[in-house]
């Protein structure tokens, strides 16, 4: 490896083995956000260099620094899960935590780097998290028919080029944009072990006798809705406390 990256893989190291160690609960909440500065830093720092050896043309290089790239953003995620619940901020850490789990498997995606940083196990710890941390969610699926997308990397129509979505190409991802929606077709609950495409996607509130629940901090948001309660309906009364319809 060349001597750069090698550098930038150290600094990442060195950074990211110290702002792991701020990654608890009982951690003072300022040094998870000075953590959360300097990892910026760090990421800002990567994707300079990655921009320069895109523009080179070094591939390996540039799909290196894009999985250090990940990497960071998905430790940036967990210390900002961290922080939003000591704010009482209980939505907002789910969707860090969300936002970790995602970019942890992006950079497994991007590089095998990441599998030499221990990577796969990072991902297994984001997932454990969401079970220890919050309570068993639910979550909606939208299935649409797509009439036109776009390559995010050459902007090509409709597949009309070899990138393959999900792979990196010269320090970017290739996804699709999606231009132009015909139809949806259906909205459908998803509960384990069924996995929905977004986590972020999730039923918020739930019915509890005559009020609505939110479904991470249990207390009550409002009154339900009187179309939900028909008469006689399972709906009243029917909902668990946080954790206990799990499954498990
Ligand atoms: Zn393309």
């Amino acid at each position: 490896m060349e001597d750069e990256v090698e550098l930038a893989l150290q600094d990442f190291r060195e950074r990211t083995r110290e702002a792991q160690g701020y990654c608890f609960t009982s951690i003072g909440r300022e040094f998870q956000a000075a953590a959360v500065q300097d990892l910026r830093e760090l990421k800002a720092r990567l994707g300079e260099l990655k921009r320069r050896r895109a523009g080179v043309g070094n591939e390996d290089a540039a799909n290196t620094l894009l999985s250090l790239e990940y990497l960071v953003e998905a430790i940036v995620g967990e210390l900002q899960m961290w922080t939003a619940l000591k704010d009482d901020r209980a939505r907002q850490a789910w969707d860090h935590l969300v936002g970790a789990q995602v970019a942890a498997g992006t950079a497994i995606r991007a590089h095998t780097v990441a599998l030499s940083l221990n990577a796969e196990a990072y991902a297994e710890k984001l997932e454990l998290l969401q079970r220890m941390v919050f309570p068993f969610q639910a979550f909606m699926s939208v299935a649409v028919v797509v009439e036109s997308a776009e390559c995010s990397i050459c902007g090509a129509e409709d597949d009309q080029c070899e990138h393959v979505k999900g792979r990196p190409y010269m320090g970017e991802m290739c996804g699709r944009r999606i231009t132009k929606i015909r139809e949806m077709r259906e909205v459908s609950l998803i509960l384990p072990p069924e996995e929905p495409a977004d986590r972020r996607c999730r039923i918020t509130s739930i019915s509890d006798g005559d009020v609505m629940r939110d479904k991470l901090t249990w207390r009550a948001v409002g009154p339900v809705p009187e179309r939900e309660v028909p008469e006689g309906s399972a709906a009243t009364g029917s909902a668990s406390p946080p954790g206990r319809d799990n499954g498990e």
